[in-house]
């Protein structure tokens, strides 16, 4: 149960494609009751096997731009081509009830989320080596030698910009990356200003104030 007035944290995370972010973030959620995910909005197209309301709220480009002029954001940004967005109310709604919030963001998201959120805690994620990076980008060596330039090119950009996040989180072993996700998490519910709000009549009571 959470306190009158306390409010969950903001966890933004980003990382350049082929980092292993979605599959960290999903077992983070599964291990940590207390996380809960952000279903951002986007006009690219659907890919197999995601469902609509999911993974994605997939909406049209008219759609999309008629929810920035209503101010529905929090945050959003233009990420290879493609609009993404994060729902402002469902965020500071979900934040209210104490619930901590992951926002699976680029950095330019991330960027705007810290200047309209500074206490939200952000993380980077990155894979072990460059190579690990072209590898995982390569993947089954399906896609034109163009595509996965490209794609390694965007993954660059993404990297250029990890100075400016909290943590870094290497995923070379995934259980350890994990591991340090959520101690990341763990760790800064126990860092006094959160504790403080959520043990506010035990320390009142302890010290002889209630
Ligand atoms: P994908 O299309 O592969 O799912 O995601 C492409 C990129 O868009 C990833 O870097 C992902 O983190 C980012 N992204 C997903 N949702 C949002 C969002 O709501 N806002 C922003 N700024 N980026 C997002």
């Amino acid at each position: 149960m959470s306190q009158a007035g306390e409010q969950g944290t903001l966890f933004v995370i980003s990382a350049p494609s082929g980092a292993g972010k979605t599959s960290l973030v999903s077992e983070m959620l599964r291990q940590d009751s207390r996380l809960g995910v952000s279903v951002s909005h986007t006009t690219r197209p659907m890919r197999e096997g995601e469902q609509n309301g999911v993974n994605y709220h997939f909406v049209s480009r008219d759609e999309f731009e008629a929810m920035i002029a209503r101010g529905d954001f929090l945050e959003h940004a233009d990420v290879f081509g493609n609009y993404y967005g994060t729902s402002q109310v469902w965020v500071r709604e979900t934040l209210a009830t104490g619930q901590d919030v992951i926002l699976e963001i680029d950095w330019q998201g991330a960027e705007q989320v810290r200047r309209l959120i500074p206490e939200c805690v952000s993380i980077f994620i990155v894979p072990p080596s460059a190579e690990a990076l072209r590898q995982r980008l390569v993947g089954r060596g399906t896609d034109a030698p163009d595509v996965v330039e490209r794609r390694l090119a965007e993954a660059e950009e993404e990297c250029r910009h990890a100075a400016e996040f909290d943590y870094l989180v290497v995923n070379d072993d995934f259980s350890v990356a994990l591991a340090d996700l959520l101690a990341i998490a763990r760790s800064h519910r126990l860092t006094m200003g959160v504790q403080q709000v959520r043990h506010a009549s035990l320390l009142s009571g302890l010290s002889g104030r209630s």
